[in-house]
């Protein structure tokens, strides 16, 4: 009997096993710039690791087998427990071995966090859920850092190589991973209305322990051994640290309520939590828990840049992939001349998106200079409206270039899709990031001339002419606040416009330069225009993915 009703072709083959990095030109020759290439060769190692079909596998059933919750054991206590499945663990021990977690802290060096921004924004590229506790851990250890005594006890957990998830106290692990609880039910991005209260258990202030009681209405991975907790004191909000278990080795009672079902970012649970009493030690002074936390939120955004970044080349990567590979009205759509330029266009901002974020992570390599602190203190939250944002847009474009193969769940993309708003939401919305770019900017105006003035000191005539007008939208009017969307889109668009014409291929930074500045071109991918020679695409196309 013959069942075949007919032949398959023309359904293009899954990318894999293919080398994240050495196919990516654009980062692998920026490293130099930033006194990173020492990096190169793990890089190399870790693109073919994080490209392989083992890999690609994992990511996909981590995404698939979620997260679940077990408030009680058989017997009825309550043990708060998350079990996942076997390739979520496999994810963070990737993370973990690299040190992505923590190496610009555990091994300092120049260009020690451009090349972990570099090795973070691959492993982005291929799952996002798992890049959360990392984060949250990479984040915290710089606030932890400043507390002696705990930071003793924590510091060999802290930098470990090895991914360790047993459920145990701090004492008895490899390794640990931190996470952070702000947002409750009455504000987030207003962490002042907080009601957690925090009550001494004996000596007061810094280094002391205190009874948590209260909740977070949003506090992801449960499992880290310990959060970074705001709670209230009589003297107001502060900062503690509460681990899982308590140090006569019971468990805390940070009660998980149950974890949100998400839109995107499935791997990754992310819960609700009461804390009854629960046992915390104060980090940082006493009701200065905002500042003492702020500067862990100040590197997770840049996180959220880098997470953005990756997933928009992702998404590009497999856009060009399909397109060379599909055929329709008798040629391949990457040799259409309008699929190639949605293709070269989407290339182009994901090549200003990398560059900013290796921009923004080589001035936390330069903590001294105070042209490095403006890029970190006013381009960061700046970097995390706009790219975050652009992401939206751009894995939306790239699922539509595989047409109705893009929106199943059976292929990469409606993943990419679904995991693009977060970065946008967490870690301060849009909103709060445009106001702390103003906020930024008027505590450090030093800070924004030493930028202004370098952007003014590009070669490119266009580009000192976008500073001139990013300079009429600075004055201070009484729409300030109002405009503050508009003021923080221009200065990432002329800080891209200068980074690309700085630093990428001469003709390329000008398609940049020319399309972001030219009100003519359309509000949509793939409208470039009389700059963008055909010869001119193919080049930037083929460029943006060698493989
Ligand atoms: C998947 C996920 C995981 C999360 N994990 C954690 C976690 O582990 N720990 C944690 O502490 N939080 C976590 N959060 C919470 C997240 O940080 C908050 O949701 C976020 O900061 C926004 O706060 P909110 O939800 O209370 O919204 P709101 O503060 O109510 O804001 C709503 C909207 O109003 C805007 N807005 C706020 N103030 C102003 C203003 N003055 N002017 C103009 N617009 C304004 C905001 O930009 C936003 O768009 C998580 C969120 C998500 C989605």
């Amino acid at each position: 009997m013959q069942w075949q009703t007919h032949d398959i072709s023309n359904q293009v083959a899954d990318l894999q096993d293919y080398n994240i990095f050495t196919s990516d030109a654009v980062l692998m020759t920026s490293l130099a710039q930033y006194q990173a290439d020492w990096y190169q060769n793990t890089l190399t190692e870790s693109g073919l690791e994080l490209g392989s079909s083992a890999v690609l596998e994992a990511a996909a059933l981590a995404n698939t087998h979620l997260p679940e919750l077990h408030t009680h054991d058989r017997q009825g206590k309550r043990i708060d427990r998350v079990n996942f499945h076997p390739s979520w663990h496999q994810l963070l021990g990737i993370l973990r071995k690299q040190g992505l977690h923590a190496s610009p802290w555990s091994q300092p060096r120049m260009g020690a966090h451009v090349a972990r921004a570099a090795g973070y924004f691959m492993q982005s590229q291929v799952e996002s859920g798992s890049l959360c506790p990392s984060t949250m851990t990479f984040a915290s250890i710089p606030v932890l850092q400043n507390e002696a005594a705990l930071f003793a006890e924590l510091k060999d957990k802290l930098y470990s190589l090895e991914h360790d998830p047993r459920d145990l106290p701090i004492a008895q692990k490899k390794s640990i991973l931190i996470g952070m609880g702000m947002t409750e039910k009455q504000g987030g991005s207003d962490v002042r209305t907080n009601t957690t209260m925090a009550v001494a258990l004996g000596a007061e202030g810094r280094g002391q322990g205190y009874a948590l009681t209260g909740h977070k209405w949003f506090f992801s991975a449960p499992m880290c051994d310990a959060h970074l907790v705001l709670a209230k004191t009589e003297i107001g909000l502060s900062c503690f640290f509460v681990p899982r278990w308590r140090p006569d080795g019971s468990k805390n009672s940070v009660l998980v309520q149950r974890l949100k079902d998400k839109l995107g970012n499935k791997s990754n649970s992310s819960s609700e939590v009461e804390f009854q009493d629960a046992y915390g030690v104060m980090v940082g002074n006493e009701g200065r828990g905002i500042p003492t936390i702020i500067e862990m939120a100040n590197l997770t955004r840049l996180d959220c840049v880098i997470g953005s970044a990756g997933l928009m080349r992702q998404a590009l990567v497999q856009a060009i992939h399909h397109a060379r590979h599909r055929t329709a009205f008798g040629k391949k759509l990457a040799d259409q001349p309008l699929m190639r330029n949605v293709l070269a266009d989407l290339a182009l901002e994901s090549e200003a998106a990398t560059r900013l974020m290796l921009h923004l992570a080589a001035a936390l390599d330069a903590p001294d200079d105070a042209l490095q602190r403006a890029w970190k203190r006013i381009m960061t939250p700046a970097a995390k409206f706009w790219i975050c944002k652009r992401a939206l847009e751009f894995t939306g474009e790239c699922m539509e270039v595989w047409g109705g193969n893009g929106y199943v769940e059976t292929g990469p993309m409606a993943r990419l899709y679904r995991e693009a708003p977060v970065n946008s939401i967490w870690e301060g919305s849009g909103n709060v990031m445009c106001l702390d770019v103003l906020r930024a900017m008027e505590r450090d105006p030093e800070g924004l001339q030493l930028l202004l003035q370098l952007w003014s000191s590009s070669a490119s005539e266009q580009v000192r002419q976008i500073v001139v007008e990013l300079q009429k939208d600075l004055a201070p009017t009484e729409f300030r606040e109002m405009n503050a969307r508009r003021i923080t889109q221009k200065l990432v668009l002329t800080a891209q416009a200068f980074l690309m014409a700085e630093y990428a291929e001469e003709d390329i930074g000008l398609a940049f330069v020319q399309s972001r500045a030219d009100a003519e071109c359309g509000r949509v991918y793939g409208s470039l225009h009389g700059q963008a020679t055909s010869a001119l695409l193919d080049r930037i196309i083929s460029r943006s993915f060698i493989y």
